[in-house]
């Protein structure tokens, strides 16, 4: 770690110090103790600051709380980890963090009637609103990560024994709303392409409904699946769902955040994103957005009544468990909002450094990318195991030798030990870093004794 990093965290840490001081002391009022306090707060920060000027000291402050270490992976490394990529905060979402840490703290100006997604200070309910509008669709609630949004549509479309269709390479979570709502996922194969085709989605419709004498009664599929983010016909299934009448969730937990997402053009009912993965967001986070048939259905409020006391609790929303994401999390998924929404417009340009980086981690001879090619998307699947595989074998490192030689070179993030097949994620790396990650390849490679096959175009520089 460069020691400005460590001094920068030691900076934060005793500023915080000198915040808790102030948080004890009466209003308006400090003591002479807290007075005191405070100056050696402040010396010791003036002091970290010159050493971050200067680039001196030694690490001071190795834990948090004595258990939990500094996190400093993005400011030491870059980064190329497959579903951390997108996650990644803003600097607004890292000071909302500071100001919004507090357990309940977006409940301050909480009033009648009670429920997060009314509260206009700070500006939650319109953030709800530019949330909907983003995604084209009527109304959208925050809720803790995409899984939480597929949750809440299985809960209210899903009765036991119901299908519900996914794709072959639906993640684990769609899998596990449809199973708490005790349906049963019928998966559509995928074609030799490992693509998901709105006539193979038909057919398996038909075959639901010859097999059990019944439609599926929801179809969920991911725009960019996890593991190859193969771009699927969306918008072809989308439109075979609606000759059915089945409602359509389109999974844009890898879309929502990154690329334009129109859900009214795709002809979504459900639009699912997730915060956390693809939003620049802090965990749990993500949005359910719909349209305005299914809005009252998906966000029913509650009818339930005490039998003693005859309570009621108005317009909390049952899926939502009334209120979802309190506090930093949620507002700084709305510091980094404006940034989101800006970024989405420069998919482009992230997929060509993704492209970039691909073509040359094959100029080293033997590699393949088993995602479709060229990429449309950042995530992407490689196998190495006609190249750096064979160097592990012979390796004393085995498998590790690879992420040995990256880390080495502050490259993290590819699966550690895995030199077969694996994912990497560039999105949001400067074309500096990913010429970097590209030539480092190439020089282990080369150190290797492995064919390097050309030049990476634009770099010219090897
Ligand atoms: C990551 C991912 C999810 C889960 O997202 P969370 O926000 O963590 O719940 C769901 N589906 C797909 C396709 C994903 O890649």
């Amino acid at each position: 770690m460069d020691i400005r990093t460590q001094k920068t965290f030691e900076a934060l840490f005793a500023l915080e110090d000198i915040r808790e001081v102030l948080r004890q002391s009466l209003p308006n009022v400090t003591n002479p103790e807290e007075e005191h306090s405070i100056k050696e707060g402040v010396d010791k920060v003036r002091k970290i600051l010159d050493e971050i000027e200067n680039g001196t000291g030694t690490p001071q402050v190795r834990k948090i709380a004595d258990s939990i270490d500094i996190r400093s992976r993005e400011e030491t490394y870059i980064n190329i980890q497959p579903i951390q990529a997108a996650g990644r905060l803003t600097p607004e979402a890292r000071k909302a963090l500071i100001a919004y840490g507090d357990g309940y703290s977006t409940c301050d100006a909480c009033r009648k009637p009670f429920r997060l997604d009314k509260i206009r200070t700070p500006p939650i309910a319109p953030f709800h609103e530019q949330l909907a509008s983003f995604l084209n669709m009527d109304v959208a609630r925050v809720v803790p990560g995409a899984r939480r949004g597929f949750q809440a549509v299985t809960s209210t479309l899903v009765n036991k024994g119901d299908s519900v269709i996914v794709s072959s390479l639906a993640h684990y979570t769609e899998f596990l709303a449809v199973e708490e709502a005790e349906g049963t996922v019928k998966e559509v194969p995928v074609n030799e392409h490992n693509i998901v085709t709105a006539d193979a989605t038909a057919e398996k419709i038909e075959v639901v409904k010859q097999e059990t004498g019944k439609l599926p009664v929801l179809i969920m599929i991911d725009h960019f699946d996890y593991q190859y983010a193969n771009e699927h016909d969306i918008k072809g299934i989308a439109e075979v769902a609606h000759q059915y009448d089945i409602p359509f969730l389109y999974n844009g937990a890898y879309t929502v955040g990154v690329m334009p997402v129109d859900g009214k053009e795709i002809g979504a009912d459900f639009v699912v994103g997730s915060g956390h993965k693809s939003m620049a967001s802090p965990a749990p986070s993500g949005v359910l957005a719909t349209t305005d048939e299914w809005a009252p259905k998906i966000f029913r409020t509650t009818q339930m009544v005490g039998d003693v006391t005859k309570r009621k609790f108005g317009i909390k929303e049952v899926e939502m468990l009334g209120c979802t994401l309190m506090g930093s999390t949620l507002i700084g998924m709305m510091a980094s909002f404006p940034t989101v929404k800006n970024r989405v417009h420069n998919w482009e340009e992230e997929v060509k450094k993704s492209n970039y980086l691909i073509d040359g981690l094959l100029t080293v001879e033997g590699g393949k990318v088993l995602s479709e090619y060229p990429r449309k998307h950042t995530l992407s699947k490689v196998d190495t195991s006609r190249n750096f595989d064979i160097i592990a074998q012979g390796h004393k490192r085995r498998g590790f030798f690879l992420s040995d030689e990256l880390s080495s070179k502050g490259i993290v993030g590819e699966f550690a030990g895995a030199t077969r097949v694996w994912k990497l994620n560039t999105y949001g790396l400067s074309w500096e870093k990913v010429r970097y990650v590209v030539d480092t390849f190439q020089d282990i490679a080369e150190k290797y004794k492995l064919q390097v096959n050309g030049e990476n175009d634009s770099n010219g520089s090897k």
